[in-house]
């Protein structure tokens, strides 16, 4: 076998990037894109690989049975667990990876992400293989997206969706979740200024107090034909009620983190549906194996995310390469550089970005990147230039 590949160096930094416009949900109290972690990895062989982790402390699972976390919590955790406990470790055996950065600490899914991932592009690059050839090979070269809707005043979210239809978006994903009738009357409007044609999907981030509201909201907004709800309420009774009682399709993001969620909500019938990312369960790998148990119980996938950067895009459209069970379009973001332009509107969250060439969009998807590892050029001038810790 050849020879072993091992961490030589880490660095880490933190980058804000210039927003285009502020992204608000139910319960998020940051403004998304503002302070995320980069982790870069040198390998014993010399090869560099890069990965990233949206922290978010307001962000966590049903009962806040996840914690957020911050990019402090992340770089101490990163420095001072992970990286001492993967000393030692090949780090191309990736279950063995897992275990020992499930070993050294618990929980901290987003830091250990940020490293996997960096680990997955660093190991790919030697290899001379793409990332979602290590993740079982290119299932899909194009991934539908649907654009996000934050919480904003009705004429603005009516005026953006209409900007992104023209761009080509198929689904959009409106966020609701905050007052019953103000989310009833943004679905109206936006179905009334698109058409009939667009896909129209809603998230509540919890916001519901009651399964009962819950249910009621879904039933108003499915008068404007609603594709699916994404987790209205917070907790699996709640959501298994809701289920029961409505014939729309729900999707858990916050009640799924592990594969044993998974379990837990398919055999309460709490969700049909599922959000996955990279992110949640601590990597590329783990978010994998959990598909496979989402498929087994016939769960159908996304791919969201928070707001990623270009690294974070480029994990995802790996994992949704070659993940079979992803198969609803999910709002990823669309990378476009100060310098290279790709979407006005349409996915589009930040003016500038930290890798070099950005995705391919066309039609509503973005084009797999090829090239080994993940198949981008970090831009270190940009991560400088937008470094605040
Ligand atoms: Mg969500």
């Amino acid at each position: 076998m050849a020879d072993a590949l091992a961490i030589a160096g880490l660095e880490t930094f933190v980058v804000s990037l210039p927003i285009r416009r502020p992204h608000f949900w139910a319960g998020l109290t940051a403004t998304s894109g503002q302070g995320y972690v980069v982790v870069k990895l040198r390998l014993t062989n010399g090869v560099i690989g890069w990965g990233e982790a949206q922290t978010i402390r307001s962000w966590g699972g049903d009962d806040a049975s996840r914690y957020g976390e911050t990019p402090k919590t992340a770089l101490a955790v990163i420095h001072e667990c992970i990286v001492p406990a993967l000393e030692g470790v090949d780090l191309r055996q990736f279950e063995q990876v897992h275990a020992a950065m499930g070993r050294a600490v618990r929980g901290h899914p987003y830091a250990k992400a940020a490293v996997e991932v960096a680990i997955m592009d660093a190991v790919g690059r030697s290899l001379g293989l793409p990332v979602y050839q290590l993740l079982g090979g290119l299932f899909r070269d194009r991934v539908p997206l649907a654009h996000s809707i934050g919480l904003m005043d009705v004429k603005a979210a009516v005026a953006e969706s209409v900007q992104v239809v023209e761009e080509g978006i198929r689904t959009l994903k409106i966020k609701i979740g905050v007052e019953l009738e103000r989310d009833v009357e943004v679905v109206r409007q936006v179905r009334k200024a698109i058409g009939d044609a667009p896909d129209i999907r809603v998230d509540a981030n919890q916001g519901y107090r009651t399964w009962r509201e819950a249910v009621s909201a879904v039933r108003r907004m499915n008068e404007y034909r609603i594709v699916y709800a994404e987790q209205l309420v917070d907790g699996v009774d709640q959501m298994a009620e809701v289920s029961r009682h409505c014939d729309v399709p729900l999707m858990a993001d916050e009640s799924i983190w592990t594969e044993r969620d998974v379990v837990r909500i398919a055999t309460a019938g709490a969700a049909q549906y599922l959000s996955c990312y990279y992110t949640k369960p601590g990597g590329l790998w783990k978010a994998k194996r959990l598909l496979t148990v989402a498929g087994a119980h016939r769960m159908l996938s996304d791919i969201n995310g928070s707001g990623e950067m270009g690294i974070g895009n480029a994990a995802n459209l790996h994992l949704a390469a070659a993940a079979p069970e992803i198969v609803l379009p999910g709002t990823i973001p669309v990378t476009s550089t100060a310098e290279v332009v790709r979407t006005k509107v349409a996915g589009r969250k930040y003016l500038d970005d930290i890798i070099r060439e950005p995705f391919v969009y066309e039609a509503g998807s973005l084009r797999v990147p090829q090239g080994a590892g993940l198949g981008i050029d970090v831009d270190e001038d940009k991560i400088r230039k937008y470094q605040v810790a």
